[in-house]
C-alpha cells in the first residue's frame, strides 16, 4: 500500500487510452454477474458509474445520505458542461480542450488523465443525448454552445440554467433502470463511516441508516468513492448543505493518500455575503460573464457614495466606471479563468471600491447585453423605428430566455432586479480540486478502492474551468471505471461473496461505534454549527482567496485546538439509535477539523502561487500568482499518519511532454 504509481500508459498521448483499454484484464460476461461493487455517492460521477456497472452486468449496491440520488449536490450544477465537439466551428479540437484545461490548472496536472478526458468528452454529450438530456439548441434545431472563462472557443452544452439538474435526471433514470432490474440495490438516507479492508483490499464499508440510526456492514470486490467535494469546510459556500468529506476523509484515514488539499476553488460570482446569521451563499452561474460585464467605480468617493445608498449604480457615467478586468486582460476580458476574476475582485475592494454595505461587492452589469441584444432583435424584427424602450424590452426578453431563471434566483434573493439595476456579486468557495490520489485508473493507494468526480483529485490541477467538473464526474462514470474496474476484478471472478461477519468487519464496526459513543457522551455546550462557523472564519481568513506564511501557521495552530474543544465541550443533542440530524453534523464537521488542518499544512508546504492557491509571498510585480516550476511541479499527496499534524508528503512529479509550461497570461 502507498506507493504512488501513476499507471500512465506508454506511448503517444493521443493513443495512451485506446492502448490501455486494449491492454487491461476484462471480466466476462458471466462472470460479472459473481461480482459485486459498492458506490458511495450518486451524483453525476457515482450515478454514472453505477448505472454503467449494472448495465454491464456487476451487482451494484448505491448508498446516498439524501432521500433520493435526484439530490445530490450536482443538481445545483447551472452552467454548463465542456466537450470538444467543435460544433461552432470555432477551431476547437481534443488537443485545444486538453491544453486549455491543463493550462487552466496552472500546469499541476497530469498531461495523460486530461488528454483522456477531452477525448471523451464528446462522447458525453451523446450519451446525454440519447438519454433525452434537453440540451439548449440554436435556431436549425442543433446543440448550442456558450463559452466559459479561460478559453477561446464556444464549447460549453447547456440546459438553460440547471444544467446539472437535467444530467442528473439523465444518470438517475440510467440508475432507475437497473434498479427496475434487480441489478442496483439503492441504500438512500445511508451515511458511509467508514472503509472496510480485508487483506489489504477495499471490501465494504460501515454505513449507518439515517432514519433507524441502525448500523450496517456492506461487503463487495472493490467500493468506489464518489462523494463529491469537501468546501463546506469553509462554512459559508456555495455548496448543497449537506456536502462534506466524510467519505473520503475515512477512506483517507484507512490508508488512501489524500491529493492537493489546498487547491480550492473560489468563483468570483457569488451573492455577496449579507450578515451572520447566513448558512449558505448561491452562485450566480459563470455564463452570465458572458453577456455581464463586471466594473466598480473609478473613483473612491463614488464607491463610497453608493456603499452609503447615495448614488445609484445607474447613475454613474459610463467614463467613471472602470470595467477592471477588460482593462488588465483585454484577450480574455470578462472571461478569465475564475482565480483570476476573483483575485481582481478582491484587489478592487480591498483597494476600497466595493459597491455593498460590507465594500465586498463588484458589479455584474447586464445594460451593454440587454441593449445590443434588443437591437440585434428590433432589427431582425423588422422594426425600424423601435426607440430605446422598446429595444431594452426586446433586450431584456432575450436574457430572460438565456438566463431568466438565474436572474429569478437573484431577484429573490436580493430584492432588485436585475435587469434594471447591476447585479452585485463577490466571490465564494465552489469547488475543491484536492481529493482522493488516483492513478491513471482512478484508484486510490487502497487496492480496489477507486474514488471519481469532486471526491478525487484528478483533472484539475490548481484551478479547474468553469462546466470541466461535469465533464469530469460523466467521464469517470460512464467513460473511465467502467473499463478499468475491471483490471483490478478480474482478480476476483472466482472469490465469491465477501463475509461480514470476519474480525476485520468487526473491528471497522466497533471503531465507528466508539466514535459515534464518544460523540454522544461529551457533555459540553456549544452545538455543532458553533464549531463549523468557527472553522469556517478560520479558513476564510487564513487559507482562503490569498494565503501567507503567517496566517497559514496560525491557522494550523487554531485548528488543532478547536478540534481538542470539540471533542471537550461539544453538546450532540438527541440519541444515537433513532434518526439525529446533530449527530450526523458533529460526524461531518468532526472530519472538516481534521482535513482543515491538513489543507493549511498543504498550502504552507506549497511555496509558490498557483492556480487558486495564490501566497502573498510569491506573485509578479503586477499582483499575478507566480509559480515556481523547478520545485513545485508536483502533486502533493499525503498519508494519514495518525493526527494530521503527522501526515507524511509524498510526491509525484508532473511530467509535460506534450504541452510547454509557460506563465499562464490571460491578457
Ligand atoms: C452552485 C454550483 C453550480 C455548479 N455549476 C457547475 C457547472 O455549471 N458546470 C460544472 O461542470 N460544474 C458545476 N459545478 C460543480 C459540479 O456541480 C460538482 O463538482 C459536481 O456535480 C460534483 O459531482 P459528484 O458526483 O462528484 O458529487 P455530488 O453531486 O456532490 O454527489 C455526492 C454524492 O455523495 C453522497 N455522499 C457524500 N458523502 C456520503 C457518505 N458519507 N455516505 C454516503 N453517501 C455520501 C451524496 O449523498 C451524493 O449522492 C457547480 C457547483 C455548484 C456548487
Amino acid at each position: 500500500m502507498g506507493i504512488l504509481d501513476s499507471k500512465i500508459p506508454s506511448g503517444p498521448l493521443a493513443e495512451k487510452w485506446t492502448k490501455h483499454k486494449n491492454e487491461i484484464d476484462l471480466v466476462n460476461p458471466a462472470n460479472k454477474r459473481n461480482i459485486d461493487i459498492i458506490v458511495v455517492g450518486t451524483g453525476l460521477a457515482g450515478g454514472s458509474a453505477a448505472a454503467s456497472f449494472a448495465e454491464l452486468g456487476y451487482n451494484v449496491k448505491t448508498f446516498c445520505y439524501q432521500d433520493s440520488p435526484r439530490r445530490a449536490h450536482s443538481i445545483a450544477a447551472q452552467g454548463g458542461i465542456n466537450a470538444s465537439k467543435n460544433y461552432q466551428g470555432d477551431g476547437d479540437s481534443d488537443y485545444r480542450l486538453f491544453y486549455d484545461t491543463v493550462k487552466g490548472g496552472d500546469y499541476r496536472s497530469r498531461e495523460a488523465n486530461v488528454y483522456r478526458l477531452a477525448e471523451v468528452s464528446g462522447n458525453i454529450i451523446d450519451q446525454c443525448v440519447s438519454q433525452g438530456v434537453p440540451f439548449a439548441r440554436d435556431y436549425g434545431g442543433l446543440l448550442d454552445n456558450r463559452s466559459f472563462g479561460g478559453v477561446l472557443v464556444s464549447r460549453t452544452f447547456y440546459a438553460r440554467g440547471q444544467t446539472g439538474q437535467q444530467l442528473l435526471l439523465g444518470a438517475y433514470s440510467a440508475m432507475n433502470r437497473q434498479i427496475h432490474r434487480g441489478k442496483i440495490k439503492s441504500y438512500t438516507r445511508h451515511e458511509m463511516l467508514d472503509l472496510v479492508i480485508v487483506d489489504g483490499k477495499a471490501r465494504g464499508i460501515i454505513a449507518r441508516n439515517l432514519i433507524t440510526g441502525e448500523i450496517e456492514r456492506h461487503s463487495a470486490h472493490a467500493v468506489v468513492i464518489a462523494s463529491g467535494g469537501y468546501g463546506n469546510l469553509f462554512f459559508l459556500s456555495t455548496y448543497a448543505m449537506g456536502a462534506n468529506v466524510m467519505a473520503a476523509w475515512r477512506t483517507h484515514r484507512r490508508g488512501a493518500f489524500f491529493a492537493n488539499p489546498c487547491y480550492t476553488q473560489i468563483h468570483p460570482t457569488c451573492i455577496p455575503v449579507s450578515g451572520e446569521h447566513q448558512s449558505k451563499l448561491t452562485l450566480m452561474s459563470e455564463s452570465l460573464r458572458n453577456d455581464g460585464r463586471i466594473w466598480v467605480p473609478k473613483k473612491l468617493d463614488d464607491a463610497k457614495a453608493i456603499r452609503e445608498g447615495k448614488l445609484k449604480p445607474t447613475q454613474l457615467k459610463e467614463e467613471d466606471r472602470d470595467y477592471y478586468l477588460e482593462r488588465r486582460y483585454p484577450a480574455f476580458g470578462n472571461l478569465v479563468p475564475r482565480d483570476v476574476a476573483s483575485r481582481a475582485a478582491k484587489e478592487r475592494c480591498d483597494a476600497g471600491y466595493g459597491v455593498n454595505k460590507t465594500g465586498e461587492a463588484v458589479y455584474l452589469d447586464f445594460d451593454a447585453a440587454i441593449m445590443r441584444y434588443g437591437s440585434e432583435k428590433a432589427l431582425t424584427s423588422g422594426l425600424k423605428d423601435a426607440d430605446d424602450a422598446h429595444i431594452r424590452k426586446l433586450g431584456e426578453e432575450v436574457v430572460e430566455a438565456k438566463y431568466g431563471n438565474l436572474f429569478q434566483m437573484y431577484e429573490k434573493i436580493v430584492d432588485e432586479n436585475p435587469y434594471k439595476t447591476p447585479m452585485m456579486i463577490y466571490p465564494a468557495v465552489h469547488y475543491t480540486m484536492g481529493g482522493l490520489w488516483v492513478d491513471y485508473n482512478l484508484q486510490t493507494t487502497i487496492p480496489g478502492c477507486y474514488s471519481a468526480g469532486e471526491a478525487n483529485f484528478s483533472d484539475h490541477g490548481a484551478n479547474r474551468l468553469g462546466a470541466s467538473a461535469l465533464m469530469q464526474g460523466l467521464a469517470d462514470g460512464y467513460f473511465v471505471l467502467p473499463y478499468t474496474i475491471g483490471d483490478f476484478l478480474a482478480d476476483d471472478i472466482r472469490t465469491g461473496p465477501i463475509p461480514t461477519d470476519s474480525e476485520e468487519f468487526d473491528r471497522a464496526e466497533k471503531d465507528v461505534l466508539d466514535k459515534i459513543n464518544r460523540l454522544m457522551s461529551a457533555k459540553g455546550v456549544n452545538s455543532v454549527d458553533y464549531y463549523h462557523k468557527k472553522l469556517g472564519k478560520i479558513m476564510w481568513n487564513n487559507c482562503g482567496m490569498s494565503r501567507n506564511e503567517k496566517g497559514l501557521k496560525e491557522a494550523i495552530k487554531e485548528i488543532a485546538a478547536l478540534r481538542k474543544d470539540f471533542w471537550e465541550n461539544v453538546k450532540v443533542t438527541g440519541v444515537a439509535n433513532d434518526k439525529n440530524q446533530e449527530l450526523e453534523k458533529a460526524g461531518r464537521v468532526a472530519d472538516f477539523l481534521e482535513i482543515g488542518e491538513l489543507f493549511a499544512m498543504d498550502a504552507l508546504e506549497r511555496k509558490e502561487s498557483c492556480g487558486g492557491h495564490f501566497r502573498e509571498e510569491y506573485q509578479t510585480p503586477e499582483g499575478e500568482a507566480l509559480r515556481d516550476d523547478e520545485n513545485f511541479k508536483f502533486v502533493s499527496a499525503w498519508e494519514y499518519k495518525g493526527e494530521p499534524k503527522d501526515a507524511k508528503l509524498h510526491k509525484e512529479n508532473l511530467i509535460y511532454e506534450n504541452i510547454e509550461v509557460k506563465t499562464r497570461s490571460y491578457k
